[in-house]
């Protein structure tokens, strides 16, 4: 189920770009991993292409990547109150023509005017529940708001406030490099349509939710399926059904956690590293796999670390250590339990008062559980303040921007997903939803990104 936005009571503490300004400052202790995070988003629309500050700051951008316009400079010397003013405004008068979505790693400056605050999955089928909405605000990264375009009707328009809102991990598995990696697995195995004995494929493409729609279109036309990372075993269950092994992008590390926790041994899980032949492996290795893993990462929880679990276990003896599934290996064997952000917030939310929570996720989402859930300690694993940087582009300037443009009746960045590339994603999505018990999805399912 998705989740209100938090009481104004509760924000301030909340506030990830406070903790920041205040670092910045000088005017609290802790440590940012940039002080450009205190500058405006906008500041970064017009340099040089890159993901901006924050975890992803040291990843390559491809080429050709969206880039945000100018927003008007009404928007960015506007105060905090004046933007709050403005978007509650908008939103009045827009009424039920507009739905705004709210992902689980914004930050709580967005986070306040959203309808809807989930993880990408519950937040699309949130949407669902309003299909009079003209128009969906999706306050996430691009990948989430193309796969709110699959899941709409053609006449609502899903708006991303700022086009240079990425993910650095989804532009890790392009549509090329797969298609050129699927022809490399032909030649070692051969015709990749035709059946064993036991009347499966050689292999199954899998993709992460965090994915572009052009890949789920690829996995949809080549018998494969979408994943979340509260679905990824469910997933990989039905991929060794109907295959031999499995083709798993972008996130090595949830494919690489899911099949070890399914019995896969790790030397039967190589790497493919799109820059090499045969993805850097021999034909031998690659005959011998069971999972074969993109070589791709989601930088914000690359950053967690066994030795901050062993801090966070010094300080905080009886600490609940609870990691998500896009951390590396060692990170997830040495938490108490790993999961998707539902099952984060869900674990918190299930515990007795007076626990202490060591949380390996976003800091948007920590910071918030820590100031909505006061009779626990909750405390992010990393005391480096080090948001997303795809997810903090999206500031209340650009959501101000795109909803005062509706309101004069101009529909601005809007994501809009090819019909030829759209059926075979949904054919994805929907084998996605087939493998899952029916109760667990609207709503209630998770992506964990
Ligand atoms: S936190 Fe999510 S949006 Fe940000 S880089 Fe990681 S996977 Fe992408």
């Amino acid at each position: 189920m998705t989740i209100a936005p938090p009481a104004s009571d509760v924000r301030a503490a909340a506030s990830v770009d406070r903790s920041i300004r205040l670092i910045t400052k000088g005017a609290s202790g802790g440590e940012t991993c940039s002080p450009e995070l205190a500058k405006g988003p906008w500041e970064f629309d017009r340099g040089p292409a890159g993901y901006g500050p924050g975890s992803s700051m040291g990843d390559v951008i491809p080429t050709g990547s969206p880039r945000q316009g100018a927003l008007p400079e009404a928007y960015r010397t506007a105060s905090d109150a004046e933007l709050h003013d403005r978007i509650l405004a908008a939103k009045a008068t827009l009424g039920d023509r507009v739905v705004v979505l709210g992902h689980f790693y914004q930050r709580d400056e967005v986070i306040e005017h959203a309808d809807f605050v989930g993880d990408s999955f519950q937040l699309a089928n949130a949407a669902l529940t309003r299909p009079d909405a003209e128009a969906i605000v999706f306050c996430g990264v691009h990948f989430m708001a193309e796969t709110a375009d699959l899941l709409s009707t053609p006449d609502q328009a899903v708006i991303l406030p700022n086009l240079a809102a990425g993910c650095s991990m989804a532009d890790m598995a392009d549509e090329s490099s797969v298609e050129e990696c699927w022809e490399q697995l032909e030649s070692v195995y051969g015709d990749l349509a035709a059946v064993d004995a036991d009347g499966r494929v050689p292999v199954i493409p899998v993709t992460y939710m965090n994915s572009s729609a052009a890949l789920k279109g690829f996995v949809g036309r080549n018998g494969g399926i979408v994943c979340t990372s509260s679905n990824a075993k469910t997933v990989l269950e039905w991929a060794f059904e109907r295959g031999q092994r499995v083709l798993f992008f972008p996130d090595q590390h949830l494919g690489r956690n899911t099949a070890k926790a399914m019995g896969v041994p790790l030397e039967q899980m190589p790497m493919w590293n799109p820059r090499k032949p045969l993805g850097g492996n021999t034909a031998d290795e690659l005959e011998d796999a069971r999972v074969i893993l993109w070589h791709g990462f989601c930088s914000v929880h690359k950053r967690f670390t066994v030795d901050q679990i062993a801090a966070a276990r010094e300080t905080h003896p009886g600490v609940q250590v609870i990691v998500h599934p896009e951390c590396p290996m060692p990170v997830v064997d040495a938490a108490d339990a790993a999961g998707s952000t539902d099952f984060i917030v869900k674990a918190i939310q299930a515990a007795p008062a007076g626990s202490t929570f060591a949380i390996g996720t976003e800091i948007n989402l920590v910071q918030r559980l820590a100031a909505e859930y006061p009779q626990h300690t909750i405390f992010c694993l990393d005391p480096v303040v080090c948001p997303c940087s795809t997810m903090y582009r999206i500031h209340p300037g650009y959501l101000a921007w795109v909803l005062e443009e509706l309101v004069a009746g101009r529909v601005v960045n809007r994501i809009t997903v090819p019909e030829a590339v759209a059926d075979p994603a949904r054919l994805a999505l929907e084998r996605m939803l087939a493998a899952k018990p029916p109760a667990a999805v609207v709503g209630a399912a998770s992506t964990g990104a």
